[in-house]
């Protein structure tokens, strides 16, 4: 028993050290342009998501690949009398279930050019977008939606002395964001991800403040490594995604889609391929999907 601790937070810690720290939207980077937008509009297919009624009643669900939403921000809920706090949900998936996690962007480069080989292998994913991201790229937002992936909270700006002296704090950068996301896409994201992970950011304080408001927070239990120093290469996101999936049935999988992460774009097709012949099927994050540790 307490090798297995000792060994859970050993990983924890290796994985803490792998996560994304500190990024900011990259000041060079430019607003969508118009021409954007037809691409995005493409998607008009019927909307396979769930968004959750007022009582969340609707949320304990048989299908790991199916985004949730709600049509309330936390102050619209409170405005309105509504619960804010989900109920007590039962973690769910089906099988060996991959979960593709995308953080940090969207940028107008690599997320499009990740969502096409999403589309070409009939992959779901989800993309935890940061609120200034969704501002500069709102047309990327929109097609993420738009083709079924799932959206989640990943604070405005990923800035740690924002979020990390005390929960009120982070709790602010996350309504701002679920703002943001809802005036794009018309709801807001029940999901987030604590930017760099909640081992050695979040105190006793945080888990329920978190519950108390209906957010569902989930970190990894793999990383692709693909914000770590020194340059790593897509062979190099391959082969750590390879090794910590050989003995899993339970795969949440970090990476990034935001600027500078080209390599990951390259690393994609034969991550999902060397997935697939694993054995596993693919899932978005939703308010039911276990916990990574
Ligand atoms: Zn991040």
């Amino acid at each position: 028993m307490t090798r297995q601790i000792l060994s859970t937070l050993l990983l924890s810690a290796t994985l803490l050290l792998a996560g994304c720290a500190g990024q900011t939207p990259s000041p060079a980077a430019e607003p969508e342009s118009s021409a954007d937008s037809s691409a995005a509009a493409a998607e008009t297919t019927a909307p396979a998501y769930i968004t959750a009624d007022d009582s969340f009643t609707n949320l304990q669900l048989d299908t790991p690949a199916m985004p949730v939403y709600d049509s309330y921000t936390i102050a619209e809920r409170r405005a309105k009398n509504l619960p804010t706090q989900l109920p007590q949900l039962t973690p769910y998936k089906d099988g060996k279930v991959a979960y593709l996690t995308f953080d940090d962007g969207p940028d107008n480069k690599n997320t499009p050019a990740i969502l096409d080989i999403l589309k070409e292998n009939d992959v779901p994913a989800t993309f935890y977008v940061t609120g200034a991201h969704a501002e500069l790229h709102p047309d990327v937002l929109k097609r993420i939606f738009a083709e079924h992936h799932a959206i989640g909270n990943h604070s405005y700006d990923h800035d740690y002395r924002k979020l990390y002296p005390a929960i009120d704090g982070f709790l602010g950068e996350m309504q701002k964001t679920d703002d943001i996301i809802k005036n794009i896409i018309g709801v807001r994201p029940l999901i987030l991800r604590a930017p760099g992970g909640v081992i050695g950011n979040f105190t006793s304080a945080y888990p329920p403040a978190l519950a108390a408001n209906g957010y569902v927070e989930h970190d990894w239990n793999v990383s692709s490594a693909d914000a770590a120093p020194g340059h790593p290469t897509a062979q190099d996101f391959i082969g750590n995604i390879d090794s910590q999936t050989d003995n899993k049935d339970f795969a949440i999988i970090l990476m990034h889609s935001s600027e500078g992460h080209e390599e990951t774009v390259k690393a994609l097709p034969e991550i999902i391929r060397l997935l697939k012949a694993k054995g596993f099927s693919f899932g978005v994050i939703t308010p039911m999907t276990p916990q990574p540790w």
